[in-house]
């Protein structure tokens, strides 16, 4: 199954990912995590990339776009994936759309996350990500749980930049709900609520 997560930024698109992952085998395509390690190796996107995701912004369609048709390309694709963060917006979709035929794909939900703002400033501000692993949890957790790793808080979930990203889904992704629903293929899940709740819903949404 070939899914498209879409969500504010914070309400529990990746969690969900993980879980999918981990029970049906699908490949994750995250382009945050994907453009967070360009950042880290130093890579000319990496480079590119990193002004506009410290300011909160989008990095600009060519680069992201070029990144998931490489990334769909690869061996695991196949399997089925969960594309989560892309398309943030709606000529994104467009070449995402214009793109899958090639590979002989479609897609088959788009799932959305939906979760209010004041839940999401709160869950973004306490949000903490490990260094070593990449597991998400909150500022509770003093070192990672799975593997004892440092968390830190990414500098964009730092309040200043919240409210930008926030306004940025507002104005670009949302579009993108009225395309999906249109080609029959969104699917609205509640992800205000306890994860493994939420992730039932998404199984028994999904048919899975
Ligand atoms: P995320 O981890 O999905 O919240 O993404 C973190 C940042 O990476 C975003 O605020 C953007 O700067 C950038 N980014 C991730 N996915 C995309 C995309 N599909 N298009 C443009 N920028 C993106």
């Amino acid at each position: 199954m070939n899914i498209v997560l879409l969500g504010a930024p914070g309400a529990g698109k990746g969690t969900q990912a993980q879980k999918l992952v981990d029970e049906f085998g699908y490949a994750h395509i995250s382009t945050g995590d994907l453009l967070r390690a360009a950042v880290k190796a130093g890579t000319p996107l990496g480079v590119e990339a990193k002004g506009y995701m410290d300011a909160g912004a989008l990095v600009p369609d060519e680069l992201v776009i070029g990144l998931v048709k490489e990334r769909l390309a690869a061996d695991d694709a196949k399997q089925g994936f969960i594309l989560d963060g892309f398309p943030r917006n709606l000529d994104q979709a467009r070449a995402l759309d214009a793109a899958l035929p090639e590979l002989g794909v479609a897609i088959d939900a788009a799932l959305l996350v939906e979760v209010e703002p004041e839940v999401i400033i709160e869950r973004l501000s306490n949000r903490r990500v490990c260094r070593t692993c990449g597991y998400t949890g909150t500022s509770a957790d003093a070192v990672c749980p799975k593997d004892g790793g440092e968390m830190y808080q990414r500098d964009d979930d730092k309040p200043e930049t919240i409210k930008h990203r926030l306004d940025v889904y507002a104005a670009e992704t949302e579009p993108l709900l009225g395309y999906y629903a249109e080609r029959d293929l969104l699917i609205t899940v509640d992800g205000d609520r306890d994860v493994d709740e939420v992730y039932a819903e998404v199984k028994e949404r999904l048919g899975l």
